[in-house]
């Protein structure tokens, strides 16, 4: 596969409320391109909102976001273009063969033909899935089913990827397998890895941006922000930083 960069993505004061609750709150953050950026926070944190904004499945109340300078409010073509959403693998299809499945997303990403083939043999490659290409989905294990996950959020080809607690669930080879693959990543596409695991944060993530309530409360190079005596004072709502 050939060598890329990865996107940009920047928010400026993006805040999102749901009725009188602020679930994001005026966060301006730049995640330069080729980053992996952890993103932390305790249940609630705002998160997955960040996320949902990013992906335009959410419109900011106020503020904006964009990949490459370009909004998913304003043109999701070109936001969707470039990026690979791996969530919790119950979101695969168990009835189908990995290849079979494979080929269902690319089409849903917009590949045909012949590019879909070189896609789905590279995601195949990649992934290491060459073993279990004719399986059921369902019948995989976890973490072989996380790596399906992933291979069909890159289908397209995708320079920013975005990875919800990729790991969750997985025992300790299969979680170390998962993030073998995705340091692979570093350098070349922009990582988003959303994760409650400290230890992953640090293996894998450059910078960490922590949330509280909404707001952005910590964000640098991960050994320094979780390298205090108490990292978990950042998440706690009594915490030290503010
Ligand atoms: P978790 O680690 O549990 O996934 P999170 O950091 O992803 O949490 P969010 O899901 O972004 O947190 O939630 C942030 C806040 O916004 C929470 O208080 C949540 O209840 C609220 N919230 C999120 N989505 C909605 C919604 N659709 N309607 C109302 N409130 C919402």
């Amino acid at each position: 596969m050939k060598r890329r960069e990865g996107a940009r993505v920047e928010a400026q004061a993006l805040t999102r409320r749901f009725g009188p609750n602020t679930a994001l709150d005026r966060l301006s953050l730049t995640i330069e391109p080729g980053e992996t950026l952890g993103l932390l926070g305790a249940n609630g944190a705002g998160k997955t909102t960040f996320i949902r904004l990013v992906t335009g499945y959410l419109v900011p109340s106020e503020g904006t976001v964009t990949v490459d300078g370009f909004s998913p409010v304003t043109h999701p073509e070109a936001v969707h273009a470039r990026l690979g959403y791996v969530a919790e693998t119950s979101r695969l299809y168990p009835d189908l063969r990995v290849a079979s499945f494979l080929r269902f997303a690319g089409s849903v990403h917009g590949l045909s033909g012949a590019r879909l083939e070189e896609a789905l043999e590279a995601g195949i490659e990649r992934f290491s899935l060459r073993g279990v290409a004719h399986r059921l989905v369902g019948n995989l294990s976890k973490g072989f089913q996380q790596r399906v996950s992933l291979a069909q959020a890159f289908l397209h080809d995708p320079s920013l990827l975005i990875v919800d607690e990729p790991t969750s669930g997985l025992d300790p080879l299969q979680q170390d397998e998962v993030d073998a693959v995705l340091a692979g990543l570093r350098g070349e596409r922009t990582v988003i890895l959303c994760t409650h695991d400290l230890g992953e944060a640090r293996a894998l993530a450059s910078r960490v941006a922590v949330l509280r309530a909404g707001r952005l409360v910590a964000v640098g190079p991960t050994d320094e922000v979780l390298g205090g005596p108490d990292p978990l004072a950042l998440f706690r709502a009594s915490g030290a930083a503010a």
